[in-house]
């Protein structure tokens, strides 16, 4: 099939990105594997206009947003190919040959491999202060360093929300009790107290089926775009988690729109 854009994952990044081509009247489609990264968390922090508004509920505004443009398409499906002339492979086999692709894949957030902790991931296992932090603020608050860097920066942050905060440097398990963190579990076997623990969980961009294309990195590994959104491949833009630190849904809008700017600036100059 041939269509002006397709974009790869439909987050808030590459679900911002087709509604701003969309709106230009380009024909789109969105190939989205269902799975972002916020999905465990109950809710969206720190986002203008969306309190409490949970993760999966933004996204499905955002695509009855795009139902209503008829050159977007969504499509629930995996990309497993992108090759540098824009042709898009799934996984059941269906090919796509665009003009420009925007790559909006987001990240696996790895959060430490800490018995108990898969369960609570998002809720009372979190990562970032702007994203949760007014929510348990003043609570018993605990911090499970990753190095001396990360204690450094991450500190002051999480004092300025409770003063109620323990440092921890290795911890053996965690307790819980109906979905929410009681204690920590320190290596001795003894447990302290604790309302919520912040891990660093750097994100891993989720790259397999573009890695071939070989596009430029910065030193954190984020892909390198321009101001509008394009990487250093022609005609290949990216969006979201993959270009940008620290990451945000307000940030992925914000790169999604830019890159849908971009392909719009780019696919008109050609006409
Ligand atoms: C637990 C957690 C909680 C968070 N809480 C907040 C918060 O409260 N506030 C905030 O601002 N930010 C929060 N963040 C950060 C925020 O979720 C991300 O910055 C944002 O989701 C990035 O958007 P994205 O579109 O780039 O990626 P994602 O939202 O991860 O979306 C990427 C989409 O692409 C799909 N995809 C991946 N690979 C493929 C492929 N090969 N083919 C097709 N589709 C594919 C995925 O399935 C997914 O649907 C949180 C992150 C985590 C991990």
């Amino acid at each position: 099939m041939d269509t002006d854009v397709v974009v790869v994952g439909g987050g808030s990044a590459g679900l911002q990105a087709a509604l701003t081509l969309g709106r230009m009247r380009f024909d789109v489609a969105v190939v989205d594997a269902g799975s972002p990264s916020n999905a465990p968390a109950h809710a969206i922090g720190g986002l203008l206009g969306a309190h409490d508004l949970a993760p999966l509920d933004l996204l499905v505004r955002g695509r009855e947003q795009l139902a209503e443009l008829p050159s977007v398409c969504v499509i629930d499906g995996e990309v497993t190919h992108v090759d540098s002339d824009r042709t898009v492979t799934l996984a059941d086999g269906t090919v796509l040959a665009a003009r420009a692709v925007v790559l909006a894949t987001g990240g696996d957030y790895a959060f430490p491999d800490i018995p108990g902790a898969a369960e609570l991931w998002g809720n009372s296992v979190i990562h970032c202060p702007f994203c949760h932090g007014w929510e348990v603020r003043e609570r018993r608050i605990g911090v499970l360093t990753a190095s001396e860097e990360h204690a450094a920066q991450f500190l002051p942050l999480v004092q300025a929300l409770s003063r109620d905060v323990e440092v921890f440097e290795a911890v053996a398990g965690l307790r819980s009790e109906t979905g929410a963190l009681r204690a920590v579990v320190l290596p001795d076997g003894s447990e302290v107290e604790r309302d919520v623990l912040f891990v660093a969980a750097p994100p891993v961009p989720r790259d397999a089926a573009f890695v071939g294309l070989a596009l430029e990195r910065d030193d954190q590994g984020l892909l390198k775009i321009d101001k509008f959104g394009r990487t250093s491949v022609e005609g290949v833009y990216a969006a979201g988690d993959l270009v940008t630190s620290p990451q945000a849904v307000s940030q992925a809008i914000a790169t999604g729109q830019r890159a849908g700017v971009g392909v719009t600036r780019d696919l008109t100059a050609d006409r």
